[in-house]
């Protein structure tokens, strides 16, 4: 996952002087990224540290001494002791007026364009236009509002032509679906032939398009950028572990978008569609909202007073009746508690997982860039923390031939978040057994069905702090967001 155009780690550390201050750089490396990493602010919008160097923005623009004329920054090397301005009148002069050769053909969408909050032309229109337009001609009319793809809505009249997508689909999934046609200010981004985007990275398109050309079918005109809070997270998708941006919005106590958070060792600067798309299922109507419990075959909504009377009952049962079910959705900080709750406050050791140990550290990518086999995010923390317990060896296969035989009369099940990963789920608790009591703990409303004794609503990876483990053995931090059902609970309330 490295960039074409980041400096390489073992180059030594050169200083140079960026505006009177003096910064450290690698030397050889790219000169914008150095300013950049310093906390030097230089407009760009076709450099992207992810992708390599086209230099046809014009924006980067910055005076190095002794150089005849400016140059543009994204192309240029760090030198040692080199003397770096961004800016001079002349600087200044240049980002203006090239500025305004980006908006002559652009419409005036801002009030109605969904990247408003975080368009780069607005923002440097801001900072470094502010120009009265000397336009008399009529702008150049190009197509709008074209699906392409499951996921990616294009507007070709706000295109500024930075290629970044085009070099996105070259470099990055290597499926070249798209590129800039005809010439002049005829010149238009689309896809060949119009065929739709087809591959499961689209998305990352719109993260580095840097106007409202490129905008995701699925947040546009959802929520205002502003009135978002964004959380530093863990894709649950699969057992990369890619690093993710939740943004949520606090108030409205809704999660709508993640996006790629950038780790060089585990997602670089990316992220699937399919992992994209796997925070649907933290949304109130996909979840179980409320304690249920079953009565007369039906499951009716109670109080968490009477679930944990239902539960005291439960507890009384011998341990060797006591069975427990554990898919690897949850954290390892949430299965260290369950280990150690049946094991040593319950005493029981009927604690199945559902991990599998050959694709749990399958290093095997299905489409050669991120995605894995293994759809669940914990199954290496499963197998550590069962492994501790002398576990390990009671898996799903186990558990499935115990069911048939084995005089369990309670079943505690901490169910798949994502049903995505097990398909199948339901299916394993349809045929009869010595099960009396199954008492499910999970997040999702298909299982309001009388499948189960006792459904108790708990916490999605969006709202918990905590750990998983990807397929490598890397610990990986979540943070908690806002709470999405205020009467969900954590596990370790529920078992306690
Ligand atoms: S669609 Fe966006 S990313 Fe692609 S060339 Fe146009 S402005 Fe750049
Ligand atoms: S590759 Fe896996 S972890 Fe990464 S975004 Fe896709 S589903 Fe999520």
């Amino acid at each position: 996952m490295t960039s074409h155009s980041e400096p390489k780690a073992k180059n030594p550390m050169v200083k140079i002087t960026a505006d009177g201050k003096v910064i450290e750089a690698p030397k050889g490396g790219n000169l914008l990224k150095a300013l950049l990493d310093n906390g030097v602010s230089v407009p760009h919008y076709c450099y992207h540290p992810g992708l390599s160097v086209a230099g046809c923005c014009r924006m980067c623009f910055v005076e190095v001494e002794g150089q005849p004329r400016p140059l543009i920054s994204c192309n240029a090397t760090v030198t040692e002791n080199m003397v770096v301005k961004t800016q001079t009148e002349t600087v200044k002069n240049i980002q203006k007026w090239n500025l305004a050769f980006h908006l002559i053909n652009h419409p005036l969408d801002c009030p109605i364009c969904d990247q408003a909050g975080e368009c780069g032309l607005q923002n440097y229109y801001m900072q470094f236009g502010k120009y009265e337009s000397r336009m008399e001609e009529e702008k150049v009319k190009k197509r709008k509002v074209i699906p392409i793809g499951d996921h990616v809505m294009l507007d070709t009249e706000r295109c500024i032509l930075c290629s970044r997508c085009v070099r996105f689909f070259d470099e990055v999934p290597k499926t070249s679906e798209m590129a800039i046609f005809n010439r002049g200010d005829r010149s238009e981004i689309g896809t060949y032939e119009d065929k739709a985007l087809n591959n499961n990275y689209t998305l990352n398109s719109v993260d580095i398009c840097p106007v409202g050309a490129l905008t995701s079918r699925d947040f546009r005109f959802k929520r205002r950028v502003w009135f978002l809070k964004d959380i530093p997270s863990i894709c649950p998708g699969c057992s990369t572990g890619c690093n993710v941006t939740i943004s949520q919005d606090p108030i409205e106590k809704r999660t709508y978008r993640m996006r790629p958070r950038f780790n060089e060792e585990v997602n670089g600067y990316w992220m699937c569609d399919y992992g994209r798309m796997r925070y649907k299922h933290t949304h109130r109507e996909s979840r179980i909202s409320t304690p249920l419990i079953k009565k007369a075959a039906t499951l009716i909504p109670t109080e968490w007073d009477e679930t944990k009377h239902e539960l005291f009952t439960i507890f009384k049962t011998p341990a060797s009746q006591i069975s427990v079910l554990i898919t690897p959705q949850y954290t390892s900080e949430d299965i260290t508690h369950i280990y150690d709750f049946f094991t040593k406050t319950i005493g029981t050791q009927n604690i199945f997982h559902c991990a599998d140990s050959h694709l749990a550290s399958d290093s095997t990518v299905t489409d050669e860039l991120l995605f894995r086999r293994d759809k669940n995010p914990n199954s290496q923390g499963l197998l550590k923390i069962s492994a501790h317990y002398k576990l390990q060896e009671q898996n799903l296969s186990l558990f499935q031939q115990k069911l048939k035989s084995d005089p369990w009369t309670i079943l505690f099940i901490f169910g798949p978040h994502d049903l995505e990963a097990y398909p199948e789920f339901l299916s394993w608790f349809k045929e009869n057994n010595s099960l009396k009591t199954k008492i499910y703990i999970g997040t999702q409303v298909k299982h309001q069905i009388p499948l189960f004794d006792l459904l108790l609503p708990t916490l999605t990876f969006i709202e918990t702090e905590g750990t998983f483990v990807n397929f490598k053995g890397l610990s990986q931090k979540l943070s908690r967001g806002v709470k999405l059902i205020p009467e969900a609970k954590p596990i370790c309330e529920i078992l306690c």
